[in-house]
């Protein structure tokens, strides 16, 4: 398999009064062609700062202070914001958690796909309108001559996530970024969601970067996972492993509290206390507060990451004489 993308040693920082705050750090991984790489962990994990931090789409406080990101053999921290205007969109698209804020509500939905279109393509009048009815009807929204003309507010969350859908394949992407893309539909609306999305990874032969908090959506689409907590890699592995034979105490703890993960127990199992805020962040393992298999080196010394096969790694000390350090 080839690389679509390569993200190496990604480090992101927050200006916050008292100094740059490390809210991603040292993040590594790859997006091989055609996969579904799944990124998981609870919120405050990183997750999404990663996802913007890729199209350099963080806000005014946030930088990038080192670390590389490779699309196709392009470190995409070195273009300007015109060099990825032109890579947004065509090459690398994105799907936010939340529909209902995402579309303009000014605007038809038409015009919505039809300047992304326009932006990428040369396509023109007529073209362009029978290209958004075709996308609209690719995503599986009916009466699409009519949804063009409609505005967002006319059409229901999963009917706007479509459209979302729309947006992000509009011009064939290599690669699609869902961020959350279900979270903030219904239970019934998620399963179409999915199907849709995997279905359209499968057509366009796109490879696809999914970020959830749920296990669950991980089972159903990831080919590969990276956990992350508190900013940084804790374990990577293929799926069937992870949920399976999870290693890291952290990724335990997620998956003992997934109702669908977990059959077989009474109980589910949470995880005692909350993620640290990047100013919390302990100088030793940075899971030690919530950790029940703390050891007394935890407190005092951050696990490096540990190759423990030929494709997990964990960040932890258990697995100090397991694995080479990465
Ligand atoms: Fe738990 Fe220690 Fe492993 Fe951290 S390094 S996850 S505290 S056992």
């Amino acid at each position: 398999m080839s690389k679509v993308l390569e993200v190496k040693g990604l480090t992101t920082q927050f200006e916050s009064k008292n100094g740059p705050l490390t809210v991603v750090d040292q993040v590594d991984f790859i997006v091989e062609k055609g996969e579904v790489l799944g990124i998981v962990g609870e919120s405050g994990c990183g997750k999404s700062v990663t996802s913007l931090s890729i199209l350099q789409l963080l806000d005014k406080h946030g930088t990038i202070s080192s670390g590389e990101v490779f699309y196709q053999n392009i470190n995409l921290v070195e273009k300007n914001e015109k060099e990825m205007k032109k890579i947004r969109g065509k090459e690398i698209s994105m799907i936010f958690q939340d529909p209902m804020t995402s579309l303009n509500p000014v605007l038809t939905i038409g015009k919505q796909i039809g300047e992304v279109i326009e932006q990428h393509e040369k396509l023109k009048g007529q073209e362009v309108k029978q290209k958004v009815v075709k996308l609209l009807q690719l995503v599986g929204i009916p009466r699409a001559d009519e949804i063009y003309h409609e505005y967002p507010h006319r059409l229901s969350g999963g009917m706007k996530q479509r459209v979302m859908i729309a947006i992000a394949i509009a011009c064939n992407p290599t690669l699609l970024i869902a961020d959350e893309p279900t979270t903030a539909l219904d239970v019934t609306i998620q399963a179409q969601i999915l199907d849709l999305l995997r279905s359209l990874k499968d057509e366009m032969d796109m490879s696809m970067l999914l970020i959830t908090h749920d296990l669950g959506v991980v089972a159903e689409m990831c080919d590969r996972v990276v956990v992350m907590y508190a900013g940084q890699v804790v374990e990577t592995t293929d799926t069937r492993t992870l949920l399976r034979h999870p290693k890291h105490p952290y990724t335990i703890g997620l998956i003992q509290s997934t109702p669908h993960q977990s059959k077989g127990e009474k109980r589910l199992k949470s995880i005692l206390g909350q993620v640290p805020t990047p100013d919390q962040f302990s100088h030793g393992c940075r899971f030690v507060e919530r950790c029940p298999k703390a050891m007394e080196i935890c407190q005092s010394t951050a696990p490096p990451l540990y190759d423990v096969d030929s494709h997990t790694s964990c960040r932890c000390w258990l697995y100090e004489n397991k694995g080479d350090v990465i």
